[in-house]
């Protein structure tokens, strides 16, 4: 408790952190907290998980004061994480009396009106706070503290001209903050533009090393999926489990699967709606569902305590965003377990990965396990699999046919904007004996976004040719 004591942190949230547990500051925390406390401007980057909510939060409740007006707002993403930073700041400031209102879309905005009314701190997503502005219910002429936190998320899901509006109606004097697990050029910009002088502080991700081990399975494209199924089955000391994959088709598919064997599964990617995505989450943190299906861009900046194990059913493409997946796991003193299915098309990515030198990834022998069925929804009608695809993902082949599907359509369009190129191509046939072959040529990128590689085909053609001259589906999430 010295150590926060130094920090500079008042006897009151001392208090609160030894009693939930903290036993010492986390480096962000050490790194941040003087300064936050001095009333400076700061970035911070570091890992989710690594404790920033403290880091601001300590600033926001030690400067506050009850009953003088709105004096502090944190601007998230999501609504998740504006409850849970919400719920964080309460935590910390029980002995204050303070009211932190959330504030998000999709619900009823009467109660928030009625909150604000009394609120000392708020803590909101960017369209419902503009909303409120709009409205005359939100009044951020007493601002004294600007939190952005998540910013490279916020900046990722289009919110940074929002964000800058914002800014512009807190006072100048303000102290201003942002927190990213990421920098970019977008985020600089608007550091560039609205913070004072402000102080860099990054902290090298924070994974609990002699907590959290690192497995890796060497296994055939075509048994990738039973492997899985045999991991989440025969494991019996599983708590909450996520499993990363690296396109959005892919997580749907997984996950469709894995209900299908009677295996509860939830899933979410940036294809799904806020309330999609919140209802999933509290599926999964409830623990009605112990399985969460994910893409690093859905699944960046939640906090979800218990995650015992993390699956990379597709190896992410570098050792940064192996170690932020992975970073979910083994938090707070926990044991944690990382486990990554490889196949062949997962090679080049594992050699990204592995230049990390401190990540020790052990290959463990490949257990024997039945092989399951891995259907692709939109193949299912034939043996050929010869329909094109019909949107701009190209089709998939068919499933169950003795020749095995032949391969998407033709891409038609590229990808959206901003660069997703989902290409043509889409899996090879599935169950075939001669595997599929892939999909004919990806679509091409409309606005500047990476089209599909090439030659991914045949996603676990049986047995047969790895299929593809096409673009394959790879594109999709890469490129936000
Ligand atoms: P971030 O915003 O960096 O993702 P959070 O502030 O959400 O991280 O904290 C992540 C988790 O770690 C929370 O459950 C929080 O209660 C816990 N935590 C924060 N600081 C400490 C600490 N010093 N010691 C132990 N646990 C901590
Ligand atoms: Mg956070």
């Amino acid at each position: 408790m010295e150590r926060f004591r130094k920090l500079g942190l008042s006897e009151h949230i001392v208090k609160v952190v030894h009693e939930m547990g903290y036993i010492e500051p986390t480096e962000i925390q050490a790194k941040t907290i003087p300064m936050v406390l001095a009333g400076r401007d700061i970035i911070g980057a570091s890992a989710t998980g690594s404790g920033k909510t403290l880091a601001f939060g300590a600033g926001i409740i030690q400067s506050s004061t009850k009953g003088a007006g709105v004096q502090a707002l944190v601007l998230t993403p999501t609504r998740e994480l504006a409850e849970q930073v919400t719920q964080a700041l309460r935590g910390f400031a029980k002995h204050y009396g303070l009211v932190i209102q959330d504030i998000y879309g999709g619900v009823s905005i009467n109660p928030q009106i009625d909150g604000l009314r009394r609120a000392d701190v708020v803590v909101g997503t960017p369209g419902r706070i503009l909303d409120h502005l709009e409205r005359g219910t939100l009044d951020l002429s007493r601002i004294q503290i600007l939190v952005l936190d998540e910013a490279d998320r916020m900046a990722d899901m289009g919110f940074l001209p929002d964000v800058e509006r914002i800014i512009r109606k807190c006072p100048q004097g303000r102290q201003t903050m942002l927190f990213s697990a990421t920098m970019s050029p977008d985020i600089e910009h608007i550091s560039g533009k609205h913070m004072r002088d402000p102080a860099y502080v990054a902290v090298e991700q924070y994974i609990d090393a002699s907590k959290l081990k690192h497995y890796l399975y060497d296994v055939p494209t075509n048994m990738k999926f039973s492997l899985l199924v045999h991991l989440l089955k025969t494991d019996k000391a599983l708590g909450l489990v996520m499993v990363f994959c690296n396109t959005r088709t892919t997580v749907d598919t997984i996950a469709t699967n894995l209900e299908r064997l009677g295996i509860n599964a939830t899933a979410i990617h940036g294809g799904f709606s806020q309330n999609q995505r919140t209802k999933a989450i509290s599926m999964f943190t409830d623990k009605h569902i112990r399985i969460l299906v994910c893409t690093d861009v859905a699944a960046r900046g939640l906090d979800i305590p218990n995650i015992s194990h993390i699956y990379n059913y597709d190896m992410p493409k570098s050792s940064i965003d192996y170690i932020h997946r992975v970073g979910r796991t083994a938090r707070a003193g926990k044991e944690g377990l990382a486990i990554s299915l490889v196949c062949e098309r997962d090679y080049p990515n594992l050699k990204e990965v592995e230049k990390d030198r401190s990540l020790k990834i052990v290959e463990k022998h490949l257990p024997e396990f039945p092989r399951m069925p891995l259907i692709f929804e939109r193949g299912r009608r034939g043996g050929r699999g010869e329909r094109g695809g019909r949107d701009d993902r190209g089709g998939r082949g068919g499933f169950g046919g003795r020749t095995g599907g032949s391969g998407g359509g033709q891409g038609r369009s590229g990808g959206g904007f901003g660069g997703r190129g989902h290409g043509g191509g889409g899996y090879g046939g599935h169950g075939g004996r001669s595997g599929g072959s892939g999909g004919s040529g990806g679509g091409r990128p409309r606005y500047g976004g990476r089209g599909g590689s090439s030659g991914r085909g045949s996603h676990e053609s049986h047995g047969g040719s790895e299929g593809g001259t096409g673009g394959g589906h790879y594109g999709a999430e890469y490129g936000k």
